[in-house]
């Protein structure tokens, strides 16, 4: 007997189906693995430790996929050893070599297998059949070649190295000087082909039959115990093979796998004989089971779908993947329950994510025998049939007048009741100082949790269109994976107004928990400003990040046609180091150059001219006076940046660390800043740790406010161990502790030591400081109102399950690992 279980179905955070099969000792995935499925796997409880082997559907593209590097990295953490991805082109292996300065583990092995059509893949339980379909009309396309396709193939070797050569400089960090991370891929364009799948279960032997021994005369006992271990035995000097008690072997019928992109498609899905051709002799070559994962544009009311539907018999079970037909039901329960706790203390600086528990049409009205694809449901295939069971795809639906008498009103918190957070959101007229918002997106590290993603920051700045209005442009400060899901939830069909404001979108440095959700953003940017009025739309987007980051979104583009590269305007973050000189970036290898076994793994470094005229319009465009960085102390290419916002009517320096110790530059850079945004990974106590992962303390990030002499401060970027509320206690007795614990290593004068900002004074001021929660949307003027509320935050978490058992494990587990992203 065989299960299947969809993890994800359609809905605006996690936009791709996913399904897994299990068998006793692995799991196959189906479907894609879109940004977010990771922590829907999470949420779900669906272990990826048992993954074997991911089947990806459809034609690829960053929506697709873009949750695979990060479910990559997390699996490499927790110890697992061996991936297989199968897909119908080796537009795979290019893919994959984009990530190649970002993603990098020792100890994994990624088998990238390229199937061509009809392809079969076998295991102890199964046959997998790959059927490719095509469009009906294709543009032109520059196809990989086989020498390009081999090189890839060597790129992502070396991205998941088994071991690394111990005369290997560059081992544990892929962004440094191998030829093979500082090439330039080739101009290549996206395939076309989209890859479905046709599942044929092997026939299992029958059982041991009693009454076939019976009839055999065969006594019961040990000779019972021989015929089930394969031994023959003897009975009255007769010889009985153990073939001769068995029952009738135990078949299963097949289960099909399509993808149809869009309508373009469906001609050559229709006339494929791939889903009926037969695989194996021994098994039961009927079909019982069609998933139908479907674009949006695909239309199946129409006459030649339902005919394609009837094609599979009348007793074919067939579930359908279609944003239309699936409900836009809630992901993250868990955390939508924090939400609504925390909304229920503030009620303004949280919004409900927008939500369905019904889908926007019933697949029933189409065809009584059709079902919708949801999250939990599972499907049983068994020699008798297969079963579709929905029980549980009830822990999909909920109101929120359910949510909150379940989970909030027995906290008797005392604050706002149900029908006040029901409610619009108060407004107060304030200045444009005051109406700064920034809205915490993510507020995790490292990997994604239940309860908090990984760590994205959104700052709108207001500017004063008349006395009651403001129009906004906003920037984004890191956008880890699924940061886009999370402005979906928060803004639903007002999304694209959103999207409009944005301007700038700052990545401070390589790790994957800072900007996996970056790509969907440019991608949905693009789409929403061709979308729009001539008049509400920007010539362009600007992006500030380390240059090899540019590298990948050049090469990303060629594979999403929405995308205009030359329509970025992207400036590294060097171009704004104030007090450090910038380092030359690596020279680029030439790609044909690569398979040369004489390359070397020094390589030049090439120091690039600012980008002076870009740099000029960016601060004409969105009011800046001038941006500054600095160096972090983290990693290769991190950075801590200034923003310094200036007009009539706004006056606003804000600060943001990314990841770093703490930095004596970085409180120079941002002296007098209006607001610090600062990790705080760890707490005091684990000082150790956060030498050691070259983060910041919570007390350590409140010292550097107080140097900076910042009027506010927002403490982020939480090591998921924190999923309830951090020791927040700190002041001078821990400012003391930590001095005298940082200077133990240094020898000589104590006195401003860089490498303990404790050493240098800081006047001791109010401030007004925020510890942040996942999509809290605070305005500037109201930062301090948590204050307030602080010692309700521990009812709020305090009952709470503890979190899942998986997460220490996997914590343990990375500090011994290898790799680029950083470990709590
Ligand atoms: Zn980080
Ligand atoms: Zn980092």
């Amino acid at each position: 007997m065989y299960t299947i279980r969809t993890v994800c179905h359609p809905t605006s955070d996690i936009t791709e189906p996913l399904i897994v099969l299990n068998t006793e000792a692995t799991s196959h995935y189906f479907g894609k693995c879109a940004e977010g499925a990771q922590r829907n796997l999470i949420e779900k409880s669906v272990r990826p430790s048992r993954m074997k082997n991911l089947f990806i559907t459809g034609i690829l593209d960053w929506n697709g996929i873009g949750g695979l590097p990060g479910l990559i990295l997390t699996m490499g953490d927790t110890g697992k050893t061996n991936i297989d991805l199968s897909f119908g082109s080796s537009i795979l292996n290019y893919m994959i070599s984009t990530w190649r300065a970002f993603v990098f583990r020792q100890g994994i092995t990624i088998n990238v297998n390229t199937m061509p059509d009809a392809a079969v893949r076998d295991d102890k339980y199964m046959f997998v059949k790959i059927v490719h379909t095509v469009p009906a009309k294709d543009c032109e396309r520059k196809p990989l070649t086989k020498r390009m396709n081999d090189t890839l193939a060597a790129i992502v070797q070396r991205m998941f190295p088994l071991d690394v050569p111990a005369n290997d400089p560059t081992a544990g960090d892929p962004a440094a000087t191998s030829p093979l991370t500082n090439t330039e891929l080739p101009e290549i364009s996206n395939s076309a082909v989209s890859s479905s799948y046709v599942i044929q279960f092997k026939s299992a032997r029958g059982k041991f039959s009693i009454q076939k021994a019976k009839a055999l005369n065969i006594p019961p006992g040990p000779l019972f115990a021989k015929l089930t271990k394969g031994e023959s035995i003897e009975v009255n000097g007769v010889t009985i093979m153990p073939d001769q008690v068995v029952a009738e072997a135990r078949k299963f019928q097949r289960v099909v796998v399509v993808d149809i992109p869009t309508p373009a498609y469906l001609s050559s899905t229709i006339q494929s004989t791939g889903w009926f051709d037969p695989i194996d002799p021994e098994s039961d070559n009927s079909v019982g089971l069609v998933y139908h994962f479907l674009g949006k544009d695909v239309d199946i009311t129409s006459k030649e779908y339902l005919r394609f539907i009837k094609s599979f018999g009348n007793h074919c079970t067939h579930i359908i993947s279609h944003p239309v037909y699936c409900p836009n039901t809630i992901n993250f329960k868990s955390a939508t329950i924090s939400l609504l706790k925390l909304k229920s203390l503030q009620k303004d600086f949280f919004k409900l994510p927008v939500y369905s528990n019904d889908p926007l049409r019933d697949v029933k009205h189409v065809d009584n025998a059709l079902e919708s694809l949801v999250a939990y449901q599972e499907v049983t295939i068994s020699p008798d049939g297969i079963t579709v069971n929905n029980t549980d795809t009830e822990k999909n639906r909920f109101t929120w007048s359910t949510l909150y008498d379940e989970h909030v009103a027995s906290l008797s918190l005392g604050c706002f009741n149900e029908e006040e957070i029901l409610a619009a959101p108060a407004s107060f007229p304030a200045s444009a100082r005051d109406e700064v918002e920034i809205v915490t997106l993510g507020t995790g590290s490292a990997m994604p949790s239940k309860y908090r993603n990984v760590l994205s920051t959104l700052v709108r700045i207001p500017t004063k269109v008349d006395a009651a209005e403001y129009a906004y442009q906003s920037i984004l400060l890191d956008a880890g994976e699924n940061t886009y899901g999370a402005l979906c939830r928060n803004h639903g069909d007002d999304l694209p107004f959103y999207l409009r404001e944005l301007r700038l979108v700052y990545l401070s440095h390589l790790h994957a928990d800072h900007h996996l959700g970056i790509m969907t953003i440019i991608k949905e940017w693009f789409r929403v400003q061709n979308s729009s009025p001539e008049q509400q739309r920007h010539g362009s987007l600007f992006v500030v990040c380390p240059w090899s980051y540019n590298r990948f979104v050049k090469e990303w583009s060629r594979l999403e046609p929405v995308i205009d590269f030359l329509k970025i305007d992207y400036v590294s973050c060097q171009d704004f180091l104030t007090i450090e000189d910038a380092d030359g970036e690596y020279a680029t290898v030439m790609f044909d150059e690569l398979t040369d076994p004489s390359l070397k793994y020094v390589l030049p470094t090439v120091l690039r001219p600012r980008a002076e005229t870009r740099i000029q319009k960016l601060y004409a465009e969105l009011g800046l006076r001038l941006i500054s960085t600095c160096k972090a102390i983290h990693c290769k290419w991190a950075y801590s940046i200034v923003l310094h916002f200036h007009s009539e009517q706004l006056d606003f320096k804000i600060a943001y660390s990314g990841d770093t110790r703490p930095n004596i530059m970085f409180a120079e850079i941002a002296h007098d800043s209006d607001l610090l945004l600062h990790e705080a990974t760890l707490e005091d106590e684990l000082i150790e740790d956060a030498i050691y992962k070259r983060h910041s303390t919570i007390s350590e990030a409140i010292y550097m406010a107080r140097l900076m002499r910042a009027k506010k401060l927002i403490l982020t970027h939480f090591s998921q161990r924190y999923w309830k509320v951090p020791d927040l206690n700190t002041g001078e007795t821990n400012f003391a502790k930590l001095k005298d614990y940082l200077s133990q290593d240094c020898s000589g004068s104590q006195e401003n030591n860089p490498g303990n900002i404790f050493s240098y004074h800081a006047p001791t001021v109010a401030l007004d400081l925020l510890y942040a929660f996942d999509n809290m949307m605070i305005k500037y003027g109201r930062l301090h109102e948590q204050r307030a509320i602080s010692d309700k935050l521990s009812i709020v978490f305090g009952t709470e399950e503890e979190n899942d058992a998986s997460l220490p494990k996997a914590e343990c587990q990375s500090r011994k690992t290898k790799g680029t992203r950083e470990i709590l």
